[in-house]
């Protein structure tokens, strides 16, 4: 049968003991891939390279399309430019798949039944790191939700779900408080779901959501989320699996897809033969079933699972074992757990649950083009660096300045309404964002108007943002209190 060429990278750290273990494990199970290797992370970075990935790694990872990718030590110091962040946003990685069960009775877990799927939108929201400081006293970060986006990754979850067999998709967002960003992450969801009636679909607000997470997780299949929650989530959800050093994850986009442990380097183990190597080969046996080897996949997973309930063990579990009073295993190394588990390939488990893997390619309908929506222009909020006038003061100077067409509505620091109602109890700072609206369409040349005006007053706009309408609609937050 035909082998599929894949990239790999050792890594920093544990990384090259434990992708050692996985491939040796992955040619013993016969897996039909050939590999190329590329060195990235903290030698590439030393060497003044300040994104850790050198021009002919891109040119291997671009022609494989896929990697498997062992933990980065980032250096110390400012300047590093994330591995993962940079390998995502250029090859359009928009899904993060984190895949986390429990392997109770083996490994003990206060939730038995947990089998869930965290689907994390893995481009937008704060990730996009567009960030700010706007005034001695003020930052601002900007959280970026895309229609396009959205659909991708909420597509991506529902076609996930069928794929697998999973009956339910969970959405989790704050648009109570976010009614524009995580309320359009919402909006589609609800309409997205209706395209797939076989399948439970429900939404929770990210609090209680993520609190019923953390102590029922069994009540998942799979949970879809914005970029930071999902970050988030899939930390509480891999903590109360067991180890951190058991989880995998996959990155996945149109074209390419990186698959890796969850976990970083740990330096302080490096060479020490003592790393957990199971994370990067569950992260492995979900790329095998991405490739079309979902056969191969079951094999490497079945002899997994068998190694864990012959309680054949590295440090890390054990430590979990003997804090539950549970002593009759064995501890080994990384590369015996290796051994232990290229032994028993062709074995099935008994206790644990073996995951079927059929061979899933997802492939995401077409989403939707937007991008004639006619935004009306209707007023624009101009943000004030000032540090002495009180907010009656900013107020009269901005009547003063108003024009025929955009006429002051408020002004609000911190987002709470200080003008035209003055609150003495709220902490004001030296960033004031006020508010000018007209009742009909208005142009650039309107606002320049009134930016001139402004400036004649002596005051200091630092940043502006349109205010538009879409049909009657406000496509803006009012401000708390307006
Ligand atoms: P870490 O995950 O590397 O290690 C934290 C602790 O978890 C370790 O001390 C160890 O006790 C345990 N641990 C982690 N992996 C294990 C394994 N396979 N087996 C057994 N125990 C394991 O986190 P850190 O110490 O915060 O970060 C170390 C370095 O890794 C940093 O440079 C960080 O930037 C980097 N990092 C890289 C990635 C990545 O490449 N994807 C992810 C996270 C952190």
């Amino acid at each position: 049968m035909e082998k599929t060429r894949i990239t790999i990278a050792r890594g920093d750290g544990i990384g090259p003991e434990i992708m050692d273990a996985v491939l040796r494990i992955l040619f013993a199970a016969n897996a039909r891939i050939d590999i190329d290797e590329i060195e990235v992370g903290e030698k590439i970075y030393l060497s003044g390279n300040t994104s850790g990935i050198p021009d002919s790694a891109w040119d291997i990872i671009k022609k494989n399309k896929i990697l498997l990718k062992a933990p980065i030590t980032t250096p110390q110091g400012g300047g590093y430019k994330s591995i993962n962040v940079t390998i995502r946003k250029t090859l359009g990685l928009y899904a993060n798949l984190r895949p986390v069960r429990s392997y109770h009775p083996i490994i003990p877990c206060k939730s038995p039944n947990m089998n869930l799927v965290i689907v994390r939108e893995n481009e937008e929201d704060l990730y996009a790191s567009i960030e700010y400081q706007q005034t001695s006293e003020m930052t601002m970060a900007l959280k970026i939700i895309s229609i396009p986006g959205t659909e991708k990754i909420i597509r991506f979850a529902f076609e996930y779900a069928r794929a697998t067999g999973r009956k339910k998709v969970t959405c989790m967002t704050k648009d109570n408080i976010l009614k524009i960003t995580d309320g359009l992450f919402h909006k589609i969801f609800e309409e997205i779901a209706k395209d797939y009636p076989d399948i439970t679909s429900e939404h929770w607000i990210i609090d209680i959501g993520m609190a019923k997470l953390a102590n029922s997780p069994e009540i998942f299949e799979v949970v879809v989320l914005p970029n930071l929650y999902g970050d988030i989530a899939s930390d509480v959800v891999a903590e109360i699996a067991g180890s951190v050093g058991l989880a995998g994850s996959a990155n996945i986009g149109d074209e390419y897809a990186m698959f890796e442990a969850i976990h970083g380097s740990a330096p302080k183990y490096a060479g020490l033969n003592k790393a957990n190597p199971s994370g990067l080969l569950n992260a492995a046996i979900m790329m095998l079933v991405h490739i079309g080897q979902g056969d191969i996949a079951q094999l490497i997973e079945n002899a997994w699972l068998k190694t864990l309930e012959d309680k054949v063990v590295t440090y890390d579990i054990a430590r979990i074992l003997k804090e539950n009073g549970i002593t009759d295993y064995k501890e080994v190394g990384t590369r015996e757990f290796a051994d232990a588990v290229i032994e028993r390939l062709g074995e099935e488990p008994k206790i644990l649950k073996p995951s079927k893997y059929p061979p899933i390619k997802i492939k995401i309908p077409e989403i939707r083009d937007v991008r004639d929506t006619k935004l009306t222009l209707r007023g624009v909020d101009v943000f004030l660096d000032e540090r002495k006038l009180k907010p009656s003061e900013i107020g009269k100077l901005l009547e003063e300045a108003q024009t025929e067409k955009l006429k002051l509505v408020m002004i609000s620091n911190r987002g709470q309404k200080v003008y035209p109602t003055e609150i003495t109890e709220t902490l004001l700072t030296d960033h004031w964002r006020c508010r000018f609206e007209s009742d009909s369409e208005i142009t650039h040349k309107d606002i320049r108007e009134l930016l001139e005006r402004i400036e004649a007053k002596g005051l200091n706009w630092i940043k502006l943002e349109n205010l538009y309408y879409i049909g009657d609609k406000r496509a803006y937050s009012l401000g708390q209190g307006q």
